[in-house]
């Protein structure tokens, strides 16, 4: 691949493009009279448009997803020949590739037994809902159907998965929800002056928020609390110390069921398999997508614990009695066979150790830019996966003005880095530039996009 390189016919695509595509995310007034932004290549962390411009990714695909990077022959291999020889099969039956990555999974996932497929984020959070509604009826005559929800967590695109979401403005025009989703309050330190919160044991405090909500609505009507290990998309919110544990308790100690959602943690992300093997946590259920495949191929789970499971134990009188609930394709086997290759990649190339020591690279090159620009707030992180926090005054904190921190991206863009920034998620905040390369980053790839941020910062905020 060539850094000029164009096809002959790309004005032909940006035309279709223009006239046919409804983007995700974006107004399209834009598209009529600028041209979209059509990637055409990528090898290892670069991709290319149709301009022929190499840009660095720093956002794994846009949305943290392809973390072994792109051109890896060796899953399109793996997936061709899984597709010439089963593409797919559903319903009752299992498949070889299907069996094999739930048993590699599953090695990862000490406490944890079964995997449910299905295809994406918003999906498999739904499959983890229904399983804490079912067994909700199954064993508490109805009660237990509340699902507490974090603010600033996002879980889906579905109505379901919007009515776990914490980002208001994500929600916005999409009500009404469904019923006995909870809201509980976020566990953003930096942010704590906005809760009233005492400066000692913040972690503790904010666990103790979530039980709170448990004691107002009733322990015996609530059946599950679903989590991110840590925020993505509403700040890059890592919990603080004493956070976990205290949320751990207070799950046991009213026999709630914890769901942590790993569609953007999951499978090497912040530099262990899961985000929540940073905190010695032991959850019931564990939903990804992602990463689990580096986008190579669609294909979501949702992991369970043996408890989980046991509790759908079928009475063999009632047909009624099992969980009733199928994905179409979740018959793919193009998934799990994608999803094979990329684990072995990341044990045989070491990638999270090479996470660990990117990610700390990272932040301590944004701790730097910090230094520098009176404008960050906070640098926030784990492994290859931080944010920075953007603020029009550090005394107050108040956010910077989000269309400044927009620009932010565009300036990075024009030095051929692309960027994420917190966007229409949570009303003020959308303050936060985000950052996930993929797991395969080198020292030079790093300082790349510090180098493009502290100019950015320059640029925009003098
Ligand atoms: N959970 C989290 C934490 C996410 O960030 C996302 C997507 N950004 C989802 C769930 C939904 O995943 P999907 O878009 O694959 O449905």
């Amino acid at each position: 691949m060539e850094d000029g390189f164009r096809d002959n016919d790309i004005s032909k695509v940006v035309e279709a493009d223009r006239a046919h595509v409804w983007h995700h995310l974006v107004q399209h007034k834009p598209f009529e009279t600028g041209e979209p932004r059509i990637i055409t290549e990528g090898k290892g962390i670069h991709v290319w448009d149709q301009r022929g411009v190499k840009h660095l990714d720093g956002v794994s695909g846009g949305v943290w997803t392809v973390n072994v990077g792109y051109g890896r022959e060796s899953i399109a291999n793996a997936v061709r020949d899984q597709l010439i020889k089963l593409n797919y099969f559903a319903g009752a039956a299992g498949t070889i590739p299907g069996a094999i990555f739930a048993e590699k999974l599953i090695e990862k996932m000490p406490g944890l037994t079964r995997v449910y497929y299905c295809n994406s984020g918003s999906e498999a959070n739904e499959k983890a809902f229904k399983m804490v509604r079912q067994i909700a009826h199954k064993k508490y005559g109805g009660k237990k159907t509340k699902i507490l929800y974090r603010d600033r967590d996002y879980h889906g695109t579905t109505i379901g998965a919007l009515s776990a979401g914490g980002q208001d403005q994500r929600n916005a025009q999409y009500g009404p929800f469904a019923p006995d989703f909870v809201r509980v309050p976020h566990c953003l330190e930096y942010r704590a002056g906005d809760q009233n919160a005492p400066v000692e044991n913040y972690g503790e405090w904010a666990a103790d928020q979530i039980e709170q909500v448990i004691l107002a609505e009733g322990p015996e009507t609530v059946g599950a609390l679903c989590l991110e290990p840590i925020t993505a998309g509403g700040g890059v919110i890592v919990p603080p110390e004493g956070y976990w544990p205290r949320v751990q308790e207070i799950c046991r100690k009213y026999d709630i069921l914890l769901h942590i959602d790993e569609v953007v943690c999951g499978v090497g992300r912040t530099g262990t398999w899961f985000g929540y093997q940073h905190y010695g946590i032991e959850p019931d259920f564990v939903t990804m997508a992602k990463g689990v495949a580096s986008g190579y191929a669609a294909i979501a789970c949702c992991v369970t614990s043996e408890r989980v499971f046991d509790m759908f134990k079928e009475s063999p009188e009632d047909p009624m009695d099992y969980f009733r609930d199928i994905s179409t394709f979740g018959g793919c086997t193009a998934g799990p066979a994608a999803a094979i290759e990329n684990m072995r990649i990341i044990e045989d190339e070491n990638l999270l150790d090479n996470t660990v020591a990117m990610g700390d690279r990272l932040l301590k090159n944004f701790e730097a830019l910090a230094e520098k620009h009176k404008v960050i707030g906070e640098v926030r992180g784990k492994g290859l996966f931080a944010g920075i926090e953007l603020v029009a005054d550090r005394q107050t904190r108040a956010p910077a003005d989000e269309k400044q921190c927009a620009q932010i991206v565009a300036e990075c863009a024009k030095r051929q880095v692309i960027i994420g920034v917190t966007n229409r998620s949570v009303p003020g905040y959308n303050n936060t530039l985000t950052f996930s390369p993929a797991l395969i980053a080198t020292p030079d790839h790093i300082d790349e996009i510090s180098n493009a941020v502290d100019e950015s910062l320059t640029a925009v905020f003098g």
